[in-house]
């Protein structure tokens, strides 16, 4: 290095501040110690924690890369031209506007540039898979716009396509939105396609969760389909917390303007630094290997829980997560969920399709593959985890103290000691 990087400084923040110092460092001892499942988190790498934790953060840059409001932008310029480069080439995109703050954001800046208010939304449910920012009563999408919303089919627990259909043409939204927080299943996107095409809808897709996939082309590309494209960075992606959105070039500008000045201020120079960053690693050969075998992974997790009667939904999965029906063994999600955290096994209960439980108590829970892989585990492990999650709950109770909890833990610590996150 020409120039002498001035970085994260611990020792400066342990002296200054060794509150959160210590919440640093127990977190990252807590991230180690256990079996992180959590289908939407993932562990970024070194470079781009390093790029977060830089003076970039200062920044302000308000526009786009030769179009700010702001001085002094030269530098971060460079930075944002890289990150939008890179986000085309990896995604095969006319366009791409890599500011959104975070998925939430992205998805705003989608509903300003194609919606007015009380303006008809198809998405999907969120009981069904779908995501709070996606209609929900609670947000701003469900205050501001009329959100008709789809679910699964009883059966195969896969979107009911026919019903899709009939209320596109019922309705005749003005956006048709696929994608969700838990869906394991592949989605069609040629047939939202041509639907948006016959009742004159955008079609926008919400990648958030599985956009890494894409990425690592290890699953098919919403790309070439959908008007546009909204996905988080920090999922199976693996880069810092953030969104992005890319679409069709007749879009480009609605879709800045609708991002910045419409819905955020200032882009976050660090995070758009570490976007770059990120999306020259998914360009790697290392990354499409990482991609497949989450996808791996999570299929031999799902069939190995099915094994032990923990019944995924649709049957499996294709993705990096799996949705599972705790009814058949008599457990709650809830109660799955903290027996689970008890013996050092981090994962979320979840909805399931026509679950008769209420949300917070839920009957299921969502399993994702996307940190373990990181770590380097494969399919051998996965077994080792479905036991583990097995024993857990059906024989624990939520205490950290109870046997189980504790035999469990050590079958966790053995696969940790194997595969360390953050590895020294
Ligand atoms: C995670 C997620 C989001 C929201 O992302 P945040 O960064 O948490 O705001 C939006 N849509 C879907 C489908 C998601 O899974």
């Amino acid at each position: 290095m020409t120039t002498p990087f001035y970085g994260p400084d611990f020792d400066a923040l342990e002296q200054f501040d060794p509150e959160i110092a210590g919440v640093l460092v127990s977190e990252l001892a807590r991230i180690r110690s256990g079996l992180q499942l959590i289908a939407s988190e993932n562990m970024s790498s070194p470079a781009v924690i390093a790029a977060l934790g830089s003076t970039l953060t200062n920044k302000y840059a308000e526009g786009y890369p030769g179009r700010r409001y702001y001085g002094g932008c030269s530098e971060v310029d460079k930075a944002e031209t890289l990150a939008i480069e890179r986000c085309k080439a990896l995604f095969d995109a006319d366009h791409a506007n890599v500011q959104p703050h975070s998925g939430a954001s992205a998805n705003q800046a989608v509903y300003g540039a194609f919606m007015q208010p009380g303006d008809t939304i198809l998405s999907m449910a969120l009981p069904m898979g779908g995501h709070l920012t996606h209609g929900t009563k609670v947000s701003f999408s469900g205050k501001w716009f009329n959100a008709v919303s789809y679910g699964v089919e009883r059966e195969s627990e896969n979107i009911d396509y026919a019903e899709v259909e009939r209320l596109a043409k019922e309705h005749r939204p003005k956006v048709i939105l696929a994608g969700g927080s838990a869906i394991p299943r592949l989605i069609d996107f040629e047939f939202f396609r041509n639907l948006a095409d016959e009742v004159g809808a955008i079609f926008w897709v919400d990648a958030a969760h599985f956009i890494g996939l894409v990425a690592g082309k290890a699953i098919p590309s919403p790309v070439p389909y959908a008007d546009v494209v909204s996905f988080t960075t920090h999922k199976v992606l693996r880069g810092p917390r953030a969104g992005a959105i890319v679409c069709k070039e007749e879009h480009a500008k609605t879709i800045d303007k609708a991002v910045f000045p419409m819905m955020q201020g200032g882009p976050q120079m660090h995070s758009i630094a570490a976007k770059a960053v990120n999306f020259k690693e998914c360009a790697t050969p290392e990354y499409a290997d990482y991609a497949k075998q989450v996808i791996a992974n999570a299929r031999q997790l799902a069939t190995s829980l099915g094994e032990h009667g923990i019944r995924p939904t649709t049957g499996g999965t294709d993705t990096h997560l799996s949705l599972h029906d705790l009814q058949g063994i008599g457990v709650t999600g809830a109660e799955a969920e903290q027996r689970a955290d008890a013996a050092g096994i981090v994962l979320n209960k979840n909805a399931i399709p026509f679950d008769p439980a209420k949300p917070n108590i839920a009957s299921g829970i969502r399993v994702g593959s996307p940190s373990v892989t990181t770590q380097g585990m494969g399919t051998d492990e996965m077994k080792v985890i479905a036991d583990l999650i097995h024993t857990a709950i059906t024989q624990g109770d939520g205490d950290p103290e109870h046997p189980v909890a504790k035999q469990v833990r050590a079958g966790v610590s053995e696969l940790v000691e194997r595969f360390p996150a953050y590895p020294r």
